[in-house]
């Protein structure tokens, strides 16, 4: 529980212009990351909901999806989320589900808002997908090795597969057959 940042609507009402500027800095469990998250955080109170936005930033650590190796990579992320009051639950429904479109969430009903939780989805999101070393990757040398194995293991079943028809064919022609060979 102590790397966790949460904020209620009421400290936040409570702010000058209810505002509130947050050093956000967590070492947040489930991410890869070798720093903490680093950052600031604003949230800003309106009659419609919460804004959060900022900028936090990290260091991962990734395993290259193409050469297996493990290698840093420092992130900077930019946080712009809103968050609703939820008004009215069951009813306007289709509006609920706009805003799901739209990746706007609603506030919790306890009025709690998990900052570490916000910024943790951004640093995944923002996280690749697709992890790459660097333009100096030495490549895929050991899954290259397994594809051509794969490609081999496919040209022996294809020599099977047409190993029966060859004897068939020399079944059919024996003469012709030892006729080429010597
Ligand atoms: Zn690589």
């Amino acid at each position: 529980m102590a790397n966790v940042v949460k904020i209620s609507l009421d400290e936040l009402r409570s702010q000058p212009q209810q505002r509130m500027l947050i050093g956000f800095k967590e070492t947040l469990t489930g991410l890869d990351a070798v720093k903490p998250v680093i950052g600031d955080v604003r949230l800003t109170l309106g009659h419609w909901g919460v804004s959060i936005s900022g900028r936090v930033q990290t260091l991962l650590k990734l395993t290259c999806d193409r050469c297996l190796r493990a290698y840093f990579l420092s992130l900077n992320v930019d946080i712009d989320e809103k968050l609703v009051h939820d008004f009215d639950k069951g009813s306007h429904r289709r509006d609920r589900e706009l805003l799901k479109k739209d990746f706007v969430e609603v506030i919790p009903a306890d009025g709690v808002l998990d900052i570490s939780d916000i910024v943790y989805q951004a640093v995944t999101l923002a996280a690749p997908t697709y992890c790459l070393c660097g333009s100096d990757c030495p490549g895929p040398s050991g899954s290259q090795r397994d594809s051509d194995g794969l490609s081999l293991a496919g040209d022996k079943k294809e020599a099977e597969k047409a190993d029966p028809r060859w004897k068939n064919l020399k079944t059919l022609f024996p003469k012709e057959d030892s006729g080429e060979i010597s």
